[in-house]
Formats: C-alpha cells, structure tokens, sequence
C-alpha cells in the first residue's frame, strides 16, 4: 500500500485541490476551528492518460484486441473478456448524439434561463454505443435529435487543464443547424 500522507502526491493524480476555508464555512455554516482541507482525486492509469490527452485537445481511448472494441473513457480492463485491453488508440472528437434531455432546472433546483442540454455521445472511432456524457451547446433543444452528428468545441490550448471541461461542448457539425 502506498502511504497517501506523506506529502508527496499519487502518481496519477492532477495535484490536490485546496478548499479554502471561506468555501468550507460557506457551505457548511460557521465552524470555530481552521479546515485547512485538501483533497485529491486519484485518477489511475487510464483516466490519467486520457486526461492528459485532453489537455492536448485529443481523445484517447483503449482497444481489446480481443473483442475488437475500442473503449472511450478508456479502461486498461475488459470486461466482456475479463484481460487487460491491449493498446491506445486516439479517436474522433466528432461523434452522435446517442441520447440528450432537455434540462429546465439546475442540479439545486433553480430555474435555468436556458435550458442546458446533456447528452451521451457516441465518439467516432470508438466501438458503436459506446462514449462519454458532456453537453451540447450552440444548439436550440428543437434541432436536436438522436444521431445528430456533432463535433467537439474545445478550450483554447492555454486554458485546457486536463479536464472532461477541456471540450466545453458539443455542436451540431452542420453549420445551418448551430445557433449562436
Ligand atoms: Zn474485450
């Protein structure tokens, strides 16, 4: 077992995140003691190395030689074949839209202005049915349809981070289907 207090970070992690002690007291109400918390997300081995291409502006993903299929968010374990997958591959950043809601609210329960539009994607070059979540946007909720081919927005190189935010979003690939 590796030793997570002593200071120096997992292997595959991003770096601690600190949470100040304003955010803390903010969400949780007055407390009368220093937080002074940390945390870390451990991320391993597949979900680094595809965070990491992500900050690059490529999606990677894993291939089962066995199986044939092509994993997006990669995983270094199959589990129809129950074996490790075998290679990286780099896919698509297009994709289709697999299944989309149409969100009125926010996670609290607020009223949304614009309604955000989640949806699973289905990445070209990985295996069909297979993909991530993100959402769509430069869409109106009307256009949008299952299979609609869509391409990734990303964050311009400077502000990528190494985060599924480093696509902020998906857009119709045809352009008289974009709204602004
Ligand atoms: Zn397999």
């Amino acid at each position: 077992m590796t030793d997570r207090n002593d200071g120096a970070p997992p292997r595959n992690t991003l770096g601690p995140t600190p949470l100040k002690d304003a955010a803390f007291r903010e969400a949780v109400g007055a407390v009368d003691w220093e937080v002074d918390a940390r945390y870390a997300w451990d991320t391993g081995v597949a979900v680094g190395e595809y965070l990491r291409g992500l900050r690059r502006g490529v999606i990677l993903a894993r291939e089962c030689r066995r199986c044939r299929r092509v994993l997006v968010p990669p995983r270094m374990f199959c589990e129809q074949c129950f074996r490790p997958t075998d290679r990286w591959v780099q896919v698509e950043d297009t994709g289709i839209v697999n299944t989309f809601s149409i969100c009125h609210i926010r996670w609290d329960m607020e009223p949304l202005e614009e309604p955000e539009l989640p949806a699973v994607i289905e990445i070209d070059g990985a295996s069909r049915g297979i993909g991530f979540m993100h959402k769509l946007g430069e869409v109106a909720p009307e256009d949008v349809s299952i299979g609609l081919a869509v391409e990734a927005v990303w964050a311009p190189d400077e502000e990528r981070r190494g985060s599924i935010l480093d696509i902020r979003y998906f857009r119709p690939r045809e352009p008289s289907l974009r709204r602004t």
